[in-house]
């Protein structure tokens, strides 16, 4: 959980401050791209992957590098939506780019008309980096992750964190085949991990065959 978001420095205030005077129904989400907001945008991804400890937001998996290429500067209320939240600190957190992509612009807002940034875990149908806790509500082991609450399974499906499972078992068809029960036994018995196996089940019980 993300406990310090990110202070702007005097530059980045002033462009935020020309950027908030346009009206909301004016706001181009393709600002971001604007070469002027590099320095800002660099600055705040370094931000992000300092305070995660350099671990997605999403699929907490750790990577052994802070080189900006490997990371995103995630938009959690997607800015092609909602870019009068473009700027707020709250509304951003470092990705892994599998993550960010599979993500998308999906929505993730319960009132999909706020115009101010809501403050509240339960305002958000995803586990939010900034208000909630991850392991409250993703149970995640290696590979594998269990949701414990409605908000990680929504996670789990929106990122596609199932995707990891998939990989390690190799498995040839889609998770909702049959045989895929068989094929992650099967690595689970070579593996000799009884732990995980048992995560693996809750994961296909919960989230699979629904
Ligand atoms: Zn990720």
């Amino acid at each position: 959980m993300i406990s310090k978001a990110v202070d702007y420095c005097k530059a980045d205030q002033l462009l935020i401050c020309a950027y908030k005077a346009i009206q909301d129904k004016l706001k181009d989400p393709n600002y971001w791209s604007h070469v002027e907001l590099e320095k800002l945008k660099k600055r705040a991804k370094e931000h992000y992957i300092e305070e995660q400890k350099t671990h997605c937001c999403y699929c907490n998996m750790h990577q052994n590098s802070k080189n900006h290429r490997i990371w995103d500067l995630e938009h959690i209320a997607p800015r092609a939506k909602y870019a009068h939240f473009m700027f707020e600190p709250k509304n951003l957190a470092a990705a892994c780019p599998d993550c960010n992509t599979h993500k998308g612009d999906k929505e993730v807002l319960v009132n999909t008309r706020r115009r101010t940034y809501p403050t509240k875990s339960e305002d958000f149908k995803i586990v939010h980096p900034h208000y909630d806790k991850y392991t409250d509500h993703i149970k995640h082991r290696r590979f594998v992750y269990v949701p414990v609450t409605k908000k990680g399974k929504y996670t789990i499906y929106l990122c596609d964190l199932l995707r990891f499972t998939v990989d390690f078992i190799g498995a040839s068809g889609s998770a909702s085949d049959n045989s895929f029960e068989d094929e992650m036994d099967a690595a689970f018995n070579a593996e000799d991990n009884q732990d995980l196996a048992d995560l693996a089940l809750e994961l296909i019980e919960l989230q699979l065959k629904k």
